[in-house]
């Protein structure tokens, strides 16, 4: 049996009529940039997270880096961040001009709060606490402490989008969420595209003219900005896949839990770490991601079963070599270095089968056995 880490194909067999009708429509039309279509997932995307106004862009890592521009984060500013999580993160502060301080995480492979309030400085500017695998960051905590200390707090929801409870959807609590949609993210495109989603519209009308080189009207340039625009093609194939999103984010949590009951039952549930679903987060699983020893020739007797697996991240940022020299980097971040070395994430879409689901225990319990 064959069991790929993810199969677009599955979903896109589900929805194939009404994606290629969108598609359409748009050639149709010949309205390929910007118009009705991003218009209206912008409008439906505020709608479905609950925040105040949403900005289409070309990717996540534009996304982290306009809703920084836009707050005026630059040079001689210092961005407080999580070192495990995927290098877009980092990327954004440093095409602002401004310093990434590299922060270590928990055992949920969140940010870890009371690290980030040892290593802030008076010359920090923003937080960018990160939804890792889809499971919210507790934003009450860290909303209240970034207000303290007068921290922007930009939210780092590429892998989280969907993921909402009482208390607010994870991308529209900070000032900013910047959401990806990358194709294999929860909610994909065809091809690359991004969302910013605003708690203040003053802010969310400067992203767009942002993204549009800082036009404000044409030929009238208020500041420098970026080509950073969301295909009109992107939003039409977003507008149609958003609207299954929650059913699927909700497979996807089914997903998770019979991996749970599975792992609770077999012979390698004392030692093999699965992901906590705590109190006071959401979790939509992007990835469900285990933590094991000898995980590197656990992966490979995995490939050779068929069986697909990745890790995120194998290297924590602090430690990458274009960060080498950046001052007061982190000699050690303990707890990312660690996880970096254990973290296996398994196979997880919401069209995976149960049997598919009992093959990759099996094959995990054979290999320890
Ligand atoms: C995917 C991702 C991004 C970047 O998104 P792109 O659309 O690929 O540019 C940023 N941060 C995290 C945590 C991501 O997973």
């Amino acid at each position: 049996m064959k069991v790929p880490q993810l199969d677009l194909r599955a979903q896109f067999d589900s929805i194939r009529e009404e994606v290629m009708e969108a598609v359409s429509e748009v050639f149709e039309s010949q309205y390929f940039i910007l118009g009705p279509n991003v218009q209206n997932f912008e409008k439906e995307a505020a709608e479905f997270l609950g925040a105040a106004d949403c900005v289409g862009v070309s990717s996540g890592s534009d996304a982290l880096r306009i809703a920084l521009a836009v707050h005026d984060v630059g040079p001689g500013d210092e961005v407080l961040l999580p070192s495990f999580t995927f290098f877009a993160t980092a990327g954004a502060v440093v095409h602002q001009g401004a310093k990434p301080v590299f922060v270590d995480i928990d055992e949920d492979y969140l940010m870890d709060l009371g690290d980030a309030w040892r290593r802030r400085s008076s010359k920090a500017k923003a937080v960018i606490p990160v939804h890792l695998y889809g499971l919210q960051a507790p934003m009450e905590s860290l909303i209240a402490w970034a207000r303290d200390w007068g921290l922007t707090v930009i939210e780092d929801a590429a892998q989280s989008f969907g993921a909402r409870r009482a208390e607010g959807a994870s991308g529209a609590m900070g000032d900013a969420g910047a959401v990806s949609f990358f194709p294999s993210k929860n909610l994909g495109g065809a091809g690359d595209g991004g969302l910013i989603a605003f708690r203040d519209p003053e802010k969310a009308a400067r992203a767009r003219s942002y993204r549009m080189h800082g036009e404000s009207r044409r030929y009238h340039h208020e500041e420098v900005g970026v080509n950073g625009r969301l295909d009109a093609l992107q939003a039409a194939v977003l507008r149609v896949k958003m609207r299954h999103l929650d059913k699927w984010n909700l497979q996807r949590r089914e997903v998770a839990a019979r991996y749970e009951s599975l792992f609770a039952a077999s012979s390698v549930a004392e030692f093999v770490k699965r992901p906590n679903h705590p109190e006071g987060g959401e979790h939509v699983f992007h990835q469900y991601t285990i933590r094991v020893p000898r995980r590197d020739p656990l992966i490979t007797h995995l490939q050779e079963r068929e069986v697909g697996c990745g890790v995120y991240y194998p290297v924590p940022l602090h430690k990458q070599n274009c960060f080498a020299g950046l001052p007061g980097l982190p000699t050690s971040l303990p707890v990312c270095e660690k996880l970096a070395e254990e973290v296996l994430s398994l196979p997880i879409y919401p069209e995976l089968s149960d049997d598919q689901q009992s093959f990759v225990v099996e094959c995990i319990e054979d290999f320890y056995a």
